[in-house]
Formats: structure tokens, sequence, C-alpha cells
């Protein structure tokens, strides 16, 4: 309580540069800070949007080997900075209001039109500890600007699968595969889709996401994902 009277008295100092944070749409984060979160415009895979050492290819290594079941993903920048602080602020300490800059983010990314917005879905036991999902806010908002619907309750997750963070590319694969399951497949059924994440980082998840997206019928998939995250 002490905390929230603090934080009115005074603003809420930003955790990137510690000035005060007076724009309270991305409060903590100072408009300065926030107004320095760039896209990355390095080479990429043209098809998955990895980040790539030179531009001597255009796909990579992974998708000419098994090319993904959505027509191609983008990401606005890398995770890292200010992108990656406010993505960890929503997430794992709760700050929902930063989901709406954030979706404005998402916005800057070239997108096709497209019939709805679908976002990658958490299991319920991990929606219940969390209390809500990020990508289903980010969705919410991208929709509500593009003026298309958002559907929740298609793409469903059915296995509480092990955190993805630690394992390989092969394993991440492994641990995410049948953990989807599609409900009401008449709303997608031709349907082109953007599949919303708030961070891509091997893609295992939303390749799995698409393969159960494709299976279902719907036409193509465009994966938009705020930033691209490297294996450590
Ligand atoms: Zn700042
Ligand atoms: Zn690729």
């Amino acid at each position: 309580m002490l905390n929230n009277f603090l934080n009115i008295l005074f603003p809420e100092t930003c955790p990137v540069c510690q000035n005060p944070a007076t724009d309270h749409k991305t409060a903590p984060i100072c408009s300065d800070c926030w107004q320095s979160v760039s896209p990355y415009e390095g080479p990429i895979c043209q098809k998955c949007g990895k980040p790539l050492v030179s531009d001597v290819s255009t796909t990579c290594g992974e998708c000419l080997e098994d090319e993904p079941a959505f027509s191609y993903a983008r990401s606005f920048g890398l995770y890292e900075g200010v992108l990656k602080k406010a993505i960890s602020l929503l997430k794992f300490y709760g700050i929902k209001r930063l989901s709406k800059p954030l979706s404005d983010i998402i916005l800057r990314i070239d997108m096709p039109r497209v019939d709805a917005v679908i976002p990658v879905p958490l299991h319920e036991k991990r929606l219940r500890q969390r209390e809500f999902n990020q990508s289903a806010l980010l969705a919410k908002y991208l929709a509500e600007s593009l003026g298309i619907a958002v559907l929740l309750n298609c793409l469903i997750k059915i296995r509480d699968t092990a955190p993805q963070v630690g394992l390989s590319s092969k394993d991440r694969r492994k641990n995410i595969k049948k953990a989807f399951e599609i409900r009401r497949t008449e709303m997608i059924e031709g349907k082109n889709i953007i599949l919303i994440d708030d961070v891509v980082t091997t893609g295992a998840t939303v390749r799995e996401c698409s393969n159960v997206l494709k299976k279902a019928g719907v036409e193509n998939i465009y994966v938009i994902t705020l930033a691209h995250g490297m294996m450590d």
C-alpha cells in the first residue's frame, strides 16, 4: 500500500535509464527509452524470420530441411534491451497496461490482410498461475486495431509442457509435439490468420501450432511476434 501511495506522489523510476517515467501508458519504462525500441533490419530467413549471419542465403537450413506450415514468420525486433524489459514486465510482473503499447509496436510490422488473429495459447494450468495470457492480450489489441476478429477458443493447449528454455532445438520440437488441438474448426476453415506470440526463439511452438491449424483447414498462416530471441 505504501508503494502505491509513493507511486502517486513520485512517478515510477524507469528500470532501463533510472529517470522518472511520466508517461503512464508505458510506465515504468520512460518515453525516451520506449521510443528507442527499434526494428531489426539485418538479414533474415525469408520463411521463418530468423536473423541470419549474412545475406548470402535467403532461407535458413532448418526451413530448407523442413518447410514450416506457415507462409512466413516475422518479428519486430531482437529480444534484447528495452523490448526484452517491456516483455518481461508484462509477462512476469503482470504489468498488463504494457500490452497496448506493445501491440502498437507489432502494428509497425508489414502484415498481410487476414480474417482473424489467433494467439499462441497457454495451458489452463499456466493460465491460472499467471492469470492472463500475454499473447492473447497482444492479439486482442492487434485485432482491434486491424478491425478483425480475435479467436481465443479455436487453438487450445491440451498438454502442460515443460518450459522450452534450456532445451535444444530438436528437444523443443519433441517437447511441444501434440500439445495443441483445434476446437470449432468451422471458425477457421479456409481462412487466413495471423498467429501471435510475444517471443519466438527456435520457432518450435509456432511451427507446431501452424501444423495443427493447417491440418484443420486454415488457408494461410502468418506468424507475427514482437521479438526474436537467441538460443543461449
Ligand atoms: Zn528510461
Ligand atoms: Zn528459416
